[in-house]
């Protein structure tokens, strides 16, 4: 009998239902990932790129023209001034980045604070450094942080809180004010930030993304992740990036170096190419896709699916309660086998799921004639098909 370092640990949620997707020819609005192509120009870039013979290893920490791109950004967007030698790395996703910060710094014993639903590589990350999880959930049906709650789960043992804006899979963003308490906790408690911002770039309604880079004082405490697979429609480039303090990314970097080394070249240097060619990309992203969160949210009237408000992400929960009393594994489960729509089920995200919540994610990076399948096959299902 193998001890393992995860017990209670399966194959990933994602896994699992892109996976039930292709064996029941179902529509994917499960795993998050775009449809379509990245852009046309950022293809060329890369195609260039491979065939000048930039195919070996690049440096560790990224190749330097895209970290300018980076502290580029990282001024344009948060005013944040980043030094691209000592405070940036080019890690292979977001995954990676969230590992190795994890790593980096939290030892046997420490504690780390998540907020349920949290995303799913969080809490195996914390096991695998010998750290504790604490479990702090969302306050529901708003998924927004309760500070007192969070203050009072502080301990001399709290090492890092990891939080994430755009959240997945809700959907949910930190307001400037929460920005503000998170200042407050820092100067009170020496904790560290891990702040997963993957979706950055895709804020709606007019509102904006708060950054952690944008505050000077929690920048200085923060391993700040975002991801070009997001960013580009290129998932499976698998090409992030981590901004910290120096002292920080000099401990980051001592892990990252062991785990994946370096990032693949020719994407680097597509993406640089890419960034200084069309910065207007990044700031187009959120329009783009808020009209396909509209174009899925008016798809879905009157289907019997409780669509609840997506602020940022390109992720839509839904409360299907009306429909079904079935738990939402199960439930998703049916959609994808019954009725060819494949989603997640948000319960695997809880260390101790919410009684009776009855609420799937959908993916709506898509295009329009898949979401247009989905939501003609989501409006057969009968309230007495699936109790
Ligand atoms: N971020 C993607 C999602 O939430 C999944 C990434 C993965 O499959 N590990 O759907």
């Amino acid at each position: 009998m193998i001890n393992s370092k995860l017990p209670g640990i399966g194959t990933t949620i994602f896994t699992i239902m892109s996976k039930m997707a292709v064996d029941n020819n179902a529509v994917n609005l499960s795993q998050g990932y775009p449809d379509f192509q990245p852009p046309a120009q950022l293809l060329e870039f890369f195609r260039e790129r491979l065939l000048l013979g930039h195919n070996q290893y690049p440096p560790m920490h990224g190749i330097a023209p895209l970290r300018e791109q980076i502290a580029l950004k990282a001024k344009r967007h948060y005013a944040a001034i980043v030094d691209e030698e000592t405070e940036i790395t080019v890690t292979s996703g977001a995954t990676e980045a969230i590992f190795v910060a994890v790593q980096a710094v939290v030892h046997g014993g420490d504690e780390v604070i998540i907020f349920d639903p949290a995303f799913d590589c969080y809490a195996p990350a914390i096991a695998l450094a010998g750290g504790l999880v604490r479990h702090l959930p969302l306050d529901s049906p708003s998924f927004k942080i309760d500070f007192q709650r969070l203050e009072d789960t502080i301990t001399d043992r709290t090492r890092l809180i990891i939080v994430n804006s755009p959240h997945n899979p809700c959907g949910a963003i930190l307001s400037q004010e929460e920005i503000h308490q998170f200042e407050q906790l820092v100067e009170k408690h020496d904790v560290l930030l891990l702040s997963d911002e993957v979706y950055e770039h895709m804020v709606f309604d007019g509102r904006q993304h708060h950054s952690f880079l944008s505050s000077e004082l929690l920048r200085q405490k923060t391993f700040v992740v975002s991801s070009f697979g997001k960013t580009y429609h290129a998932t499976g480039w698998k090409v992030a990036y981590c901004i910290a303090p120096a002292d920080l990314t000099a401990e980051f970097r001592k892990v990252h170096q062991f785990v994946t080394f370096t990032t693949n070249t020719p994407t680097q240097w597509a993406i640089s190419d890419y960034m200084r060619a069309c910065p207007e990309h990044e700031v187009n992203l959120a329009s783009f896709y808020e009209s396909k969160r509209d174009r899925f949210l008016q798809l879905m009237q009157g289907h019997g699916f409780a669509m609840i408000p997506s602020a940022g992400s390109y992720f839509q929960l839904a409360d299907y309660s009306a429909l079904s009393d079935l738990a939402d594994t199960e439930f998703a489960e049916h959609l994808t086998v019954q009725h060819g729509v494949a989603v997640i089920p948000i319960s695997v995200f809880y260390r101790q799921p919410e009684q009776n919540q009855r609420i799937i994610r959908f993916c709506f990076a898509k295009e329009e004639p898949t979401l247009l399948l989905a939501a003609e096959r989501l409006s057969q299902v009968k309230t007495d098909d699936c109790h």
